[in-house]
């Protein structure tokens, strides 16, 4: 056995638990108190687990690049009726009853002459 721990007692105020790491299995020392079913990992498995250091935040290339590049989504329908033709439409709102809906020619009609 080759076990050489950093055995550093100089100001070792925390105390450790001695626990297994559920996940390779290997003897460790946590600074917390092991529970019961909960996993406990040794230093290697945690950090392998944590998503991959990060570093400094960065901000993305603000102001920069495509421009409207938004993820618009597909924008949710109704289905409706043209007040005006009858044509079955679809509308981006919520038709509400007492206005009159128009489907895309007849609303292009009518602000185009209105
Ligand atoms: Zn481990
Ligand atoms: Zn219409």
């Amino acid at each position: 056995m080759g076990e050489d721990f950093e055995s550093s007692d100089n100001g070792s105020d925390r105390e450790m638990h001695k626990a297994k790491c559920s996940d390779c299995g290997a003897d460790c020392e946590v600074p917390f108190k092991p529970t019961e079913g909960k996993p406990v990992r040794c230093l290697d498995c945690f950090r392998k687990n944590r998503p991959a250091n990060r570093g400094p935040r960065r901000f993305g290339n603000s102001n920069g690049g495509s421009r409207g590049n938004f993820n618009r989504g597909p924008r949710e329908m109704h289905d409706a009726k043209c007040a005006e033709c009858g044509k079955d439409c679809q509308v981006p709102f919520k038709p509400s009853g007492d206005k009159p809906v128009l489907c895309g020619d007849c609303y292009r009609k009518t602000k185009g002459f209105a």
